[in-house]
């Protein structure tokens, strides 16, 4: 199986789409302005990176939080190059938009809830530090939970986690939330080792990748393959198969 490629070459060049395919969420509007999503996982942002929001857009600007936990930024197009750099300063990245991982949505989780059973936010940072930019078929939605609550919905995600006790996490994939016929995903696996959570996933997308490759004619030159269209095709048993390859070299 081929291993995932990531762009990490990310430059402004008035267009959404890069030379690897992946759209940037960073787009000119209609009435000259640029809307800039600034990535978060978990949608955590320290003082010091609200501080650069805040002066990016100016005293009367305007920051809109959006559904997946990042905030939109509107900016004079003649400005975009200056805040980029302020962005890049603090440790902000522009969000992917297509053909990637999308911000990662997570819970407050342990320490900040009292329900929780496990870590949600230090697992976004993770997850967003090995596969931001990861060059994929199409969109690739990832929702963490630190309980049965559930508040971030990890069934409806292309790949969902859900803490368990003992630092251990349960894994769905193939979920969607939006479009005109959302799905639930299939629980693919519980007891995961948190220190098996990133391998783990590695190999659901690369198994990914490799089944929208292998059903690309069936899927559609151009189609936008999400996890659970391969699914569709491979069935279930393959991804199960790829995991406990991973755990079982592991345990
Ligand atoms: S999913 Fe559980 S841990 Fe996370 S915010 Fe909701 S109640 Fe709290």
């Amino acid at each position: 199986m081929s291993e995932l490629q990531q762009d990490d070459k990310f430059q402004w060049n008035n267009t959404i789409e890069s030379a690897s395919g992946i759209q940037w969420a960073i787009a000119e509007q209609a009435n000259g302005i640029v809307a800039v999503i600034v990535n978060s996982p978990g949608g955590i942002l320290t003082g010091k990176q609200v501080r650069v929001l805040a002066e990016i857009v100016g005293e009367d600007g305007v920051i809109k939080n959006t559904r997946r936990m990042t905030s939109l930024l509107l900016i004079p197009k003649e400005r975009v190059t200056v805040a980029l750099e302020q962005l890049q300063a603090v440790g902000l990245r522009v969000a992917n938009l297509h053909k990637s991982v999308r911000n990662i949505v997570a819970c407050p989780g342990k320490g900040l809830c009292s329900h929780s059973r496990g870590d949600t936010l230090e697992l976004a940072k993770a997850l967003d530090e090995a596969f931001y930019a990861t060059i994929l078929p199409w969109d690739f939605k990832f929702g963490i939970s630190g309980c049965t609550r559930n508040c971030t919905g990890v069934q409806c995600q292309d790949l969902g986690l859900m803490a368990e006790s003992r630092g251990k996490y349960s894994l769905w994939i193939g979920g969607t939330e939006s479009g005109m016929s959302p799905k639930h995903g299939v629980l693919l696996r519980k007891g995961i080792p948190r220190e098996q959570v990133i391998p783990v996933v590695r190999r659901i997308l690369e198994t990914y990748v490799a089944g929208a490759e292998e059903f690309r004619v069936e899927l559609g030159e151009g189609a936008r393959t999400r996890l659970y269209h391969v699914l569709e095709k491979t069935g279930v048993e393959r991804f199960e198969k790829a995991i406990e390859e991973v755990l079982a070299t592991r345990l």
